[in-house]
């Protein structure tokens, strides 16, 4: 794979499964731009060569600055990776606060959807444009406990879905990624929630989500990075509107 001459966005890129993803594009040889709401994450990510700026996603006319930033400093974008997304509350339905649900269809799906408007102007004029937004195996299974992130990671799908049919004729590939457990710091915070509210010692909570993938084991950055690789390369030029699970084959979610 080579992203030579590619201009590439990841969206919260400056952590987690993002930064992983925008070091792939970089090693890959693209021009890579990552924002993230976390100062501190932005200004690492400068020190450590990549551009980047601070931006929320869930707020459209930060994301409309941030395409104007992005036109300037990378004269174009070929690759927009939607990875932002917030967890969410923890808890039964009867529970959850209509705030804190609601920021998460913010962040989650409203966030990608404002990428995708602001982006796509950009995205038109190159030949070959392509999307990838993060959804999970929450987007294609139920979740106990967490609904408002299930429900907004399976609008992920849909998002996909039907925007592959409307943009499939500009050339411009529409996919998602449902990772399963990806190992690193939220997936700990992820547990510790779930956990608490199943009254149950974290260490056991833990195991039931490493054997929750048959191989069983947590899915690493590295494997989630090497498929929006592949799903934004010339070899995935036919694959468009797929939710492509990297999950290790998981058939249940606790
Ligand atoms: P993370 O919680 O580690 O967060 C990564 C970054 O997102 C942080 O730097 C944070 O500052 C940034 N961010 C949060 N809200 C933002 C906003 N409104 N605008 C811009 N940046 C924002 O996340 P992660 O584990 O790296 O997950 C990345 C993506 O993968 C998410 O969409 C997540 O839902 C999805 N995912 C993660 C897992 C997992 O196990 N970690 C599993 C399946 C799917």
């Amino acid at each position: 794979m080579d992203f030579t001459a590619k201009r590439v966005l990841v969206t919260a890129g400056a952590n987690g499964i993002g930064l992983a993803i925008a070091t792939k594009f970089k090693d890959l040889g693209a021009s890579v731009f990552v924002t993230d709401i976390d100062p501190d994450a932005v200004e690492k990510a400068q020190v450590n060569g990549l551009s980047a700026a601070v931006s929320d996603v869930s707020d459209e006319a930060q994301v409309r600055e941030l395409m104007d930033t992005v036109a300037a400093e990378l004269g174009g974008l070929d690759v927009l990776v939607n990875n932002a997304g917030i967890a969410g509350p923890t808890g039964p339905l009867e529970t959850l606060d209509a705030g804190a649900w609601k920021a998460t269809f913010d962040v989650n799906i409203h966030g990608q959807f404002y990428c995708i408007k602001h982006a796509l102007p950009l995205l038109r004029q190159g030949t070959d444009a392509s999307i990838v937004n993060l959804s999970s195996a929450a987007g294609r299974l139920g979740m106990a406990g967490r609904s408002a992130y299930s429900a907004s990671k399976w609008a992920v799908v849909g998002l996909t879905k039907t925007l592959a049919i409307e943009l499939g004729p500009d050339r411009i590939r529409v996919n998602a990624i449902c990772p399963g457990a990806v190992n690193g710091p939220r997936i700990d915070a992820v547990i510790a929630a779930k956990a608490q509210m199943l009254d149950l010692p974290e260490e056991q909570v833990s195991e039931l989500y490493h054997n929750q993938s048959s191989l069983g084991r947590l899915i690493e950055a590295e494997d989630i990075a090497n498929m929006a690789a592949f799903a934004a390369s010339d070899l995935a030029r036919n694959v468009n509107g797929q939710a492509l699970a990297v999950d290790g084959n998981t058939e249940k979610l606790y």
